[in-house]
């Protein structure tokens, strides 16, 4: 199966998470499969037998940074992923590429595997707009190992999604400047997820407002299944 993220946001309490865990206990999805419930939910997952990711983390391992959470002790709870760089914190937290750098940074010294998000904004052109984004990380170590989400702001939340061509041409230009895996987000959901993954460059999707209906979320995963 191609690469699931489920991103909660600030949404779900821990009897989306009991569903869930309920839902899929017969299912087989394994490493394919990543949750990123808020944090405060993330216990709720500590046995399961998928992955568990943070959807951000601190910019260091411990110290005077109230409010924020170390990446290590998000590997203590389970996590194995980061998600780092949403369309929403780099709008709504002024998170720019240096604080992202700085995350992916340290989140990698506590064994976490990022989930960069990248994508154009409304009037932006792609090229230049990823560009942008992914030339901060260039440097970084295990950038191949790491996951990039993109992600066209326009299509987070909305039901706009682009066509397949121009989902697959945009992929493969993010292929052309890293060998990372690469996912497609934004208004993903049922009715749509066996098209995007059956683009040859996409290496799955990152999910959110279908991820909070488990009915929904397990129809997704079972298309995702046999679809490719
Ligand atoms: C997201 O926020 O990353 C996202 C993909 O949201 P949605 O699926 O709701 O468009």
């Amino acid at each position: 199966m191609k690469t699931i993220v489920a991103n909660w946001k600030m949404n779900g309490d821990e009897q989306l998470c009991d569903n869930l865990i309920f839902k899929l206990k017969d299912f087989d999805v394994g490493q394919s499969l990543i949750i990123c419930p808020p944090f405060p939910l993330l216990f709720k997952f500590k046995n399961c037998r998928f992955c568990l990711g943070a959807q951000n983390c601190g910019i260091a391992l411990h110290g005077a940074f109230t409010g924020e959470v170390s990446p290590q002790l998000l590997r203590s709870l389970g996590c194995s992923y980061v998600i780092i760089g949403h369309s929403e914190r780099r709008r709504l937290c002024d998170e720019n590429d240096d604080i992202l750098v700085k995350k992916y940074e340290i989140a990698i010294e506590a064994n976490l595997i990022p989930i960069i998000c990248v994508g154009e904004n409304f009037q932006e052109d792609y090229r230049l707009a990823l560009e942008k984004q992914l030339n901060s990380f260039l440097k970084v170590r295990n950038l191949e190992k790491s996951i990039i989400a993109y992600e066209p702001v326009r299509s987070i939340g909305t039901g706009i999604i682009p066509d397949s061509d121009k989902i697959a041409k945009i992929v493969s230009f993010i292929k052309g400047i890293t060998s990372a895996k690469i996912l497609y987000g934004g208004s993903v959901d049922s009715s749509n997820v066996a098209d995007i993954l059956r683009i040859d460059p996409v290496d799955g999707v990152l999910i959110g407002g279908a991820s909070l209906r488990t009915e929904e979320f397990y129809s997704i995963i079972q298309i995702a299944k046999n679809c490719c």
